[in-house]
Protein backbone atom coordinates (compact mmCIF):
# COMPACT_ATOMS: atom_id res chain seq x y z
CA UNK A 1 0.00 0.00 0.00
CA UNK A 2 1.47 3.59 -0.56
CA UNK A 3 1.02 6.06 1.67
CA UNK A 4 -1.00 8.54 -0.85
CA UNK A 5 -3.51 5.22 -0.47
CA UNK A 6 -3.84 5.37 3.83
CA UNK A 7 -6.68 6.95 4.94
CA UNK A 8 -5.90 10.43 5.83
CA UNK A 9 -6.36 10.50 9.31
CA UNK A 10 -3.96 7.24 9.74
CA UNK A 11 -1.28 9.27 7.71
CA UNK A 12 -1.05 12.14 9.78
CA UNK A 13 -1.06 9.62 12.89
CA UNK A 14 1.74 7.98 10.93
CA UNK A 15 3.68 11.00 10.46
CA UNK A 16 2.98 12.81 14.03
CA UNK A 17 5.11 9.51 15.31
CA UNK A 18 7.99 9.38 12.41
CA UNK A 19 8.50 12.45 12.64
CA UNK A 20 8.77 13.75 16.49
CA UNK A 21 9.61 17.99 16.82
CA UNK A 22 12.26 17.97 14.13
CA UNK A 23 13.08 21.52 12.82
CA UNK A 24 12.05 22.33 9.32
CA UNK A 25 14.29 21.14 7.15
CA UNK A 26 16.29 24.15 5.57
CA UNK A 27 15.17 26.89 8.62
CA UNK A 28 18.99 26.90 9.89
CA UNK A 29 20.01 23.88 12.27
CA UNK A 30 18.74 23.38 15.54
CA UNK A 31 19.89 24.21 18.78
CA UNK A 32 23.18 22.01 19.08
CA UNK A 33 23.10 20.06 22.08
CA UNK A 34 27.05 19.31 23.09
CA UNK A 35 27.50 15.51 21.77
CA UNK A 36 31.18 15.29 23.71
CA UNK A 37 31.19 12.83 26.65
CA UNK A 38 33.15 9.84 25.97
CA UNK A 39 29.76 7.45 25.24
CA UNK A 40 29.15 5.57 22.54
CA UNK A 41 26.57 5.26 19.48
CA UNK A 42 26.14 0.87 19.46
CA UNK A 43 23.31 1.82 16.54
CA UNK A 44 20.44 0.19 18.72
CA UNK A 45 17.67 2.49 19.56
CA UNK A 46 17.64 5.13 22.50
CA UNK A 47 15.46 3.49 25.22
CA UNK A 48 12.69 5.75 25.01
CA UNK A 49 12.04 4.92 21.15
CA UNK A 50 10.28 1.30 20.82
CA UNK A 51 11.48 1.82 16.95
CA UNK A 52 13.54 3.69 15.38
CA UNK A 53 15.85 4.70 12.72
CA UNK A 54 18.66 6.83 11.58
CA UNK A 55 19.76 7.75 8.37
CA UNK A 56 23.71 8.23 8.41
CA UNK A 57 26.20 8.96 5.15
CA UNK A 58 29.57 8.02 5.16
CA UNK A 59 32.21 8.99 2.53
CA UNK A 60 31.50 12.59 1.38
CA UNK A 61 30.79 15.14 1.06
CA UNK A 62 30.70 14.35 -2.76
CA UNK A 63 29.67 17.67 -4.31
CA UNK A 64 28.07 15.46 -7.81
CA UNK A 65 25.76 13.16 -5.42
CA UNK A 66 25.50 15.27 -1.58
CA UNK A 67 23.30 18.01 -2.90
CA UNK A 68 20.20 15.57 -4.58
CA UNK A 69 20.64 13.53 -1.27
CA UNK A 70 20.29 16.68 0.48
CA UNK A 71 16.99 18.00 -1.69
CA UNK A 72 15.07 14.32 -0.72
CA UNK A 73 15.96 14.66 3.14
CA UNK A 74 14.13 18.26 3.04
CA UNK A 75 11.28 16.41 0.98
CA UNK A 76 10.53 13.56 3.41
CA UNK A 77 11.61 15.98 6.38
CA UNK A 78 14.56 13.92 7.58
CA UNK A 79 17.57 15.17 9.48
CA UNK A 80 20.90 12.45 9.31
CA UNK A 81 24.20 12.23 10.34
CA UNK A 82 26.75 12.94 7.45
CA UNK A 83 30.31 11.08 8.60
CA UNK A 84 33.42 13.22 6.26
CA UNK A 85 36.55 12.31 5.22
CA UNK A 86 38.77 15.23 5.14
CA UNK A 87 40.94 14.88 2.13
CA UNK A 88 37.60 15.82 0.37
CA UNK A 89 37.25 18.98 1.99
CA UNK A 90 41.11 20.07 1.84
CA UNK A 91 42.68 22.24 -1.22
CA UNK A 92 42.37 24.80 -3.40
CA UNK A 93 40.53 22.99 -6.49
CA UNK A 94 37.34 24.35 -7.23
CA UNK A 95 35.85 20.86 -6.03
CA UNK A 96 37.30 21.31 -2.92
CA UNK A 97 36.40 24.12 -2.52
CA UNK A 98 32.41 23.32 -3.42
CA UNK A 99 32.64 20.60 -1.52
CA UNK A 100 33.73 22.86 1.96
CA UNK A 101 30.59 24.55 0.77
CA UNK A 102 28.53 21.57 0.66
CA UNK A 103 29.51 21.00 4.40
CA UNK A 104 27.90 24.55 5.37
CA UNK A 105 25.17 23.77 3.36
CA UNK A 106 24.61 20.27 5.30
CA UNK A 107 24.61 22.25 8.43
CA UNK A 108 22.62 25.06 7.20
CA UNK A 109 19.81 21.84 6.67
CA UNK A 110 20.10 20.87 10.06
CA UNK A 111 22.31 17.62 9.87
CA UNK A 112 24.75 16.67 11.77
CA UNK A 113 28.25 16.31 10.45
CA UNK A 114 30.75 13.39 12.14
CA UNK A 115 34.59 12.72 11.67
CA UNK A 116 35.38 9.58 9.18
CA UNK A 117 39.10 10.47 9.01
CA UNK A 118 41.27 12.35 6.54
CA UNK A 119 42.38 9.34 4.62
CA UNK A 120 39.42 6.55 5.39
CA UNK A 121 41.94 4.64 6.84
CA UNK A 122 42.31 1.52 9.48
CA UNK A 123 43.25 3.54 12.10
CA UNK A 124 44.60 0.91 14.24
CA UNK A 125 47.45 0.39 11.31
CA UNK A 126 48.50 3.57 11.85
CA UNK A 127 51.67 5.07 14.31
CA UNK A 128 49.80 7.51 16.92
CA UNK A 129 50.85 10.59 15.55
CA UNK A 130 49.35 9.46 11.97
CA UNK A 131 46.21 8.50 13.72
CA UNK A 132 46.35 12.22 15.32
CA UNK A 133 46.97 14.01 12.12
CA UNK A 134 43.39 11.40 10.69
CA UNK A 135 41.65 12.72 13.11
CA UNK A 136 42.75 16.52 14.02
CA UNK A 137 43.24 17.44 10.34
CA UNK A 138 39.61 16.27 9.58
CA UNK A 139 38.13 18.17 12.52
CA UNK A 140 40.06 21.48 12.09
CA UNK A 141 38.90 21.22 8.40
CA UNK A 142 35.06 20.64 8.91
CA UNK A 143 35.62 23.55 11.80
CA UNK A 144 37.15 25.84 9.60
CA UNK A 145 34.48 25.27 7.42
CA UNK A 146 31.72 25.59 9.55
CA UNK A 147 32.32 27.07 12.66
CA UNK A 148 31.83 23.68 14.58
CA UNK A 149 34.57 20.59 15.51
CA UNK A 150 32.29 17.48 14.74
CA UNK A 151 32.01 15.68 18.34
CA UNK A 152 30.68 12.29 16.40
CA UNK A 153 33.51 9.79 15.20
CA UNK A 154 32.87 6.90 12.77
CA UNK A 155 36.25 5.08 12.19
CA UNK A 156 36.12 3.68 8.29
CA UNK A 157 34.90 -0.23 8.34
CA UNK A 158 33.83 0.58 11.69
CA UNK A 159 37.16 -1.02 12.70
CA UNK A 160 37.49 0.70 16.06
CA UNK A 161 39.44 -1.87 18.50
CA UNK A 162 42.92 -1.44 18.48
CA UNK A 163 43.83 0.17 22.16
CA UNK A 164 45.82 3.25 20.42
CA UNK A 165 42.87 4.28 18.11
CA UNK A 166 40.34 3.69 20.85
CA UNK A 167 42.55 5.77 23.25
CA UNK A 168 42.95 8.15 20.41
CA UNK A 169 39.32 8.67 20.34
CA UNK A 170 38.71 8.98 23.79
CA UNK A 171 41.46 11.14 24.13
CA UNK A 172 39.24 13.49 22.48
CA UNK A 173 36.30 13.11 23.84
CA UNK A 174 34.30 12.15 20.80
CA UNK A 175 31.22 9.58 20.41
CA UNK A 176 32.20 6.84 18.17
CA UNK A 177 29.24 5.86 16.33
CA UNK A 178 28.22 2.10 14.72
CA UNK A 179 25.99 1.28 12.99
CA UNK A 180 22.64 -1.47 13.22
CA UNK A 181 21.30 -1.61 9.13
CA UNK A 182 24.06 -2.16 6.39
CA UNK A 183 22.08 -1.72 3.44
CA UNK A 184 25.80 -3.16 1.97
CA UNK A 185 25.43 0.07 -0.88
CA UNK A 186 28.92 -0.24 -1.46
CA UNK A 187 28.71 -3.63 -3.01
CA UNK A 188 25.94 -3.24 -5.41
CA UNK A 189 24.92 -0.81 -8.12
CA UNK A 190 21.38 -0.13 -8.31
CA UNK A 191 18.86 1.88 -6.17
CA UNK A 192 16.50 -1.62 -6.50
CA UNK A 193 19.35 -3.49 -4.73
CA UNK A 194 20.06 -0.80 -1.86
CA UNK A 195 16.07 -1.06 -1.30
CA UNK A 196 16.31 -4.55 -1.22
CA UNK A 197 18.92 -4.81 1.23
CA UNK A 198 17.33 -2.08 3.61
CA UNK A 199 13.96 -4.04 3.49
CA UNK A 200 15.43 -7.68 4.40
CA UNK A 201 18.19 -5.79 7.35
CA UNK A 202 14.25 -4.35 8.40
CA UNK A 203 13.38 -7.71 8.75
CA UNK A 204 16.48 -8.95 10.30
CA UNK A 205 16.35 -6.11 12.96
CA UNK A 206 12.72 -5.69 13.68
CA UNK A 207 13.47 -2.38 16.08
CA UNK A 208 15.70 -0.41 13.28
CA UNK A 209 18.30 1.28 14.68
CA UNK A 210 21.37 3.38 12.98
CA UNK A 211 21.79 3.00 9.48
CA UNK A 212 24.69 3.07 7.37
CA UNK A 213 25.05 4.39 3.78
CA UNK A 214 27.42 6.85 1.35
CA UNK A 215 26.47 9.82 -0.04
CA UNK A 216 28.88 9.41 -2.88
CA UNK A 217 27.36 6.38 -3.91
CA UNK A 218 24.49 7.55 -6.97
CA UNK A 219 22.25 4.57 -6.22
CA UNK A 220 22.53 4.93 -2.80
CA UNK A 221 20.88 8.43 -3.26
CA UNK A 222 18.07 7.19 -5.71
CA UNK A 223 17.63 4.90 -3.13
CA UNK A 224 16.54 7.13 -0.72
CA UNK A 225 13.28 7.77 -1.31
CA UNK A 226 12.37 4.44 -2.30
CA UNK A 227 13.64 3.04 1.25
CA UNK A 228 10.78 5.68 2.67
CA UNK A 229 8.54 4.33 0.88
CA UNK A 230 9.60 0.94 2.35
CA UNK A 231 9.48 2.56 6.17
CA UNK A 232 5.76 4.13 4.94
CA UNK A 233 4.69 0.71 4.66
CA UNK A 234 5.93 -1.06 7.22
CA UNK A 235 4.82 1.71 9.65
CA UNK A 236 1.20 1.32 8.54
CA UNK A 237 1.24 -2.24 9.27
CA UNK A 238 2.51 -1.80 12.39
CA UNK A 239 0.02 1.23 13.17
CA UNK A 240 -2.63 -1.40 11.72
CA UNK A 241 -1.69 -3.99 14.14
CA UNK A 242 -1.28 -1.30 17.21
CA UNK A 243 2.15 -1.16 17.65
CA UNK A 244 5.16 1.03 17.92
CA UNK A 245 6.09 2.16 14.12
CA UNK A 246 9.33 3.29 13.21
CA UNK A 247 10.54 6.88 14.53
CA UNK A 248 12.97 8.93 12.29
CA UNK A 249 15.49 10.29 14.70
CA UNK A 250 19.28 11.36 14.56
CA UNK A 251 22.41 10.29 16.46
CA UNK A 252 22.13 13.92 18.63
CA UNK A 253 19.20 11.14 20.16
CA UNK A 254 20.92 8.99 20.70
CA UNK A 255 23.57 10.78 22.99
CA UNK A 256 22.67 11.89 26.45
CA UNK A 257 24.35 13.75 29.31
CA UNK A 258 26.34 11.95 31.80
CA UNK A 259 24.47 9.77 34.87
CA UNK A 260 21.00 10.49 32.83
CA UNK A 261 20.55 7.16 30.92
CA UNK A 262 22.74 4.01 32.77
CA UNK A 263 22.54 1.87 29.79
CA UNK A 264 23.85 4.46 26.91
CA UNK A 265 25.08 6.81 28.42
CA UNK A 266 27.84 4.62 30.62
CA UNK A 267 31.54 6.00 29.50
CA UNK A 268 33.40 4.49 26.26
CA UNK A 269 34.03 0.71 27.20
CA UNK A 270 37.53 0.02 25.92
CA UNK A 271 37.57 -3.48 25.71
CA UNK A 272 33.89 -3.95 24.27
CA UNK A 273 34.01 -0.89 21.82
CA UNK A 274 30.15 -1.84 20.23
CA UNK A 275 29.23 -2.64 24.15
CA UNK A 276 26.69 -5.24 23.06
CA UNK A 277 26.55 -8.62 21.99
CA UNK A 278 24.05 -7.98 19.67
CA UNK A 279 26.27 -5.78 17.81
CA UNK A 280 27.63 -7.21 14.53
CA UNK A 281 31.22 -7.59 14.17
CA UNK A 282 33.83 -4.97 12.48
CA UNK A 283 32.99 -5.06 8.69
CA UNK A 284 34.54 -5.97 5.78
CA UNK A 285 37.16 -3.94 4.18
CA UNK A 286 34.80 -1.84 1.45
CA UNK A 287 33.25 0.70 3.62
ZN1 LIG B 1 33.66 4.92 5.02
Amino acid sequence: MSPSRLAPSLLLALLAVVLPAQATPGSGAPARRSLLGGQHIDGRCPPRFRRCLAFTFDDGPEILTTPRLLDMLDEHHVHATFFVVGHRIDGDAPHHRAQRNLLREIVRRGHLLGNHTYHHVVLGNLRPGQIAFEIDRTGDLVAQSTGHRPELMRAPFGMLTAPRSLGAVAARNLTPAYWMIDTHDWEVTSAEAVTARFRQELLEHPYGGVVLMHDTRPWSVRAFPLIMQVVARRNAQLVARGEAPFAIINLDQFVFPRGEDPLRGAPLNLRHPRGSSTSRPPHSLSR
